[in-house]
């Protein structure tokens, strides 16, 4: 018997782990963050637009590829990991994702990252994206440690910055795309976080 409950149910779900904004489709398979974000928005609240994106529970790879089947990915240009969390925590995940997304689909493929990966896993995981992964857009949010600590009160402190700079640079050598953005902030020097980006090799982009 068709259940109109349940069936609003399923698709609230689903909006959730994968919606539209622009031409691209979002993934937010995790709240969990390494970093504590200043200017966060979902330290006030879990939204984004019209999007609710406070997850019950993490979803599994099933949950999340049939959240991407009910949104329909057509009319988007790109796909990206990207919600109210550090999808890289999840890295296995990401990767079963992205590859099956690669599978099914034809579209490039970006993930939004805090660039800790690494020192969260304790391993270069570059290698693990290359070839499934075209961009990758990192939060270098800062020009230096002490900017970027009191920013993002990263639990790796000084390691915290440089190594979201040697992620940029390792990311660098294996991904297609990769750029280093900031937020616009009181405190954070524009003109030398490009530079910094710069000297890494990467575009900059103020978000
Ligand atoms: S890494 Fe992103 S989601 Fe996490 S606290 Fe910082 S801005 Fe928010």
């Amino acid at each position: 018997m068709y259940d109109d409950k349940n069936l609003k149910g399923r698709q609230k779900k689903a909006a959730t782990l994968a919606y539209k904004i622009g031409d691209s489709l979002y993934l937010n398979i995790t709240n969990r963050c390494s970093n504590t974000c200043i200017f966060c928005p979902k330290f006030n609240q879990y939204k984004l637009y019209s999007h609710d994106l406070l997850l019950e529970k993490e979803p599994s790879f099933e949950e999340v590829m049939a959240a991407v089947a009910v949104v329909e990915p057509t009319g988007i240009d790109e796909i990206v990991f990207c919600g109210f969390g550090e999808s890289l925590i999840r890295l296995e995940l990401v990767v079963r994702i992205a590859r099956e997304l690669k599978r099914r689909y034809s579209y490039p493929i970006r993930i939004n990252t805090d660039g800790q990966a690494n020192l969260v896993h304790g391993r270069n995981i570059v290698p693990e994206l290359a070839g499934l992964v075209d961009t990758i857009s990192v939060s270098l949010n800062a020009s230096d440690a002490e900017t970027y600590m009191q920013l993002c009160d990263t639990p790796f402190g000084d390691d915290g910055f440089s190594g979201v700079c040697d992620f940029i640079r390792l990311a660098k050598q294996q991904i297609p795309n990769v750029i280093a953005s900031v937020v616009d902030y009181p405190g954070v020097d524009l003109d030398a976080c490009r530079a910094l980006a710069l000297s890494l090799g990467v575009s900059f982009r103020v978000r």
